[in-house]
């Protein structure tokens, strides 16, 4: 499927603000649909199926947090942008551990969101298209299925994650700068901060590690990034 036919959900109350992203992602070539509380978006979630979800985080009745806990559980392989108003950087982080992919600060550039979108589209597309496994003691990253497995138990990771973890299990031993790691799995036209990294690695200890504070797999490279565990 080409990148531009993706059909995304725009979830927002405010309805201009809807209209203007829906006109902007349209005008890219997208398929959008828009929902405009977290329980159309629900709903939308299994008639439309979008790959992506640019979903606000302040909604009445069900709060977008909410909704991409459900995204998480039950359409894991869906991309999740949530929308953020200026200021509110504990709702920026908040979204991050409610395992979104990646956030934007209204008032937003459209044209940036639409970079993100094909960027993260892009990322996830190489991961399908290449068949292989890369496995480490009891963990085994299915590339093909685009599956992950802890002790032979598939564990659910988040677009972000999986590309994440790739990236770490392709090169063990080495030290990765935590801005080569932003370009590799956000892309080079991200310019999000080093946080958003942090609180991925966090997420994904969390999941992958048996105990996350004293890690054995992603080690911290003081001042500089972070290491895969060096193959024995
Ligand atoms: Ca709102």
């Amino acid at each position: 499927m080409s990148e531009n036919k993706a059909k995304i959900l725009v979830v927002e109350d405010e309805e201009s603000i809807r209209r203007f992203i829906t006109l902007n992602l349209n005008v890219a070539g997208f398929q959008v649909g828009e929902a405009s509380s977290g329980e159309d978006a629900l709903g939308l979630l299994k008639s439309f199926a979008p790959q992506v979800v640019v979903l606000d985080i302040m909604l009445p009745g069900i709060s977008g947090l909410e909704v991409c806990q459900h995204i998480r559980e039950f359409a894991p392989e869906t991309i999740v942008i949530m929308l953020t108003a200026k200021g509110q950087d504990t709702d920026k982080i908040l979204g991050l551990d409610f395992g979104a992919d990646d956030y934007m600060v209204k008032p937003f550039n459209p044209l940036e969101l639409i970079a993100r979108i094909k960027a993260i589209l892009r990322r996830t597309a190489n991961l399908r298209n290449t068949k292989q496994i890369i496995s480490d003691l009891n963990l085994r990253l299915d590339l093909a299925a685009n599956k992950f497995f802890k002790n032979n138990a598939e564990t659910e990771l988040t677009p972000t994650e999986f590309a994440l973890l790739k990236t770490l299990m392709e090169n063990p031993g080495r030290a990765l700068k935590r801005d080569d790691m932003l370009d590799t799995v956000w892309g080079e036209d991200y310019f999000g901060d080093t946080k958003t990294l942090d609180v991925h690695i966090r997420r994904l200890r969390e999941k992958i590690e048996d105990n996350p504070s004293q890690p054995e797999y992603i080690k911290t490279v003081w001042g500089y990034g972070y290491r895969w565990r060096q193959e024995s």
